[in-house]
């Protein structure tokens, strides 16, 4: 599948749709994910296009996992999870339902299953206060 330069993600990066922020340097975007699997759920973007693993250039990804160690650490502080997440999805049969290169960032809790990928809106006020917490926490 080629690399759709209007993808969800790619928009964001471009600022033509907002995003709760996260973070934001030269080469990476962090922003809260509008359908979290868990409270403080952050995705973490390279900034330039790649639709995967296998497509983005390796500056790139190694941007992105520094950025997403960074949000990692934010979000251990902000939440106190016993527990962190980094996932990254690569096809629609591992579940990527979004073909702009990303990290999940994602708060675990001990013998508290995982909420359903991608599947129930946020409230946009929550999500504030989340990303709110995790940038003080940067
Ligand atoms: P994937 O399935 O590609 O690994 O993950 C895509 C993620 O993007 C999902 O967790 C989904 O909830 C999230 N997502 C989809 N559309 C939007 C959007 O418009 N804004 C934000 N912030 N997240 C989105």
């Amino acid at each position: 599948m080629p690399y759709d330069k209007d993808n969800i993600f790619a928009r964001i990066v471009r600022g033509e749709i907002p995003c709760h922020k996260v973070y934001e340097d030269t080469d990476t975007l962090a922003f809260m994910d509008i359908m979290p699997q868990a409270e403080g759920h952050t995705l973490v973007v390279p900034k330039a296009a790649g639709e995967d693993i296998f497509t983005t250039p390796p500056d790139s990804v190694a941007a992105a996992i520094r950025t997403a160690q960074k949000v990692a650490r934010a979000i251990k502080k902000a939440f106190s999870p016993p527990g962190v997440m980094v996932a990254q999805l690569n096809g629609p049969a591992a579940g990527q339902s979004v073909f702009h290169l990303h990290f999940h960032v994602i708060p675990r809790y001990t013998g508290k299953d995982l909420g359903i990928h991608a599947a129930d809106p946020a409230d946009p006020a929550a999500l504030a206060a989340h990303a709110a917490r995790i940038r003080a926490a940067l």
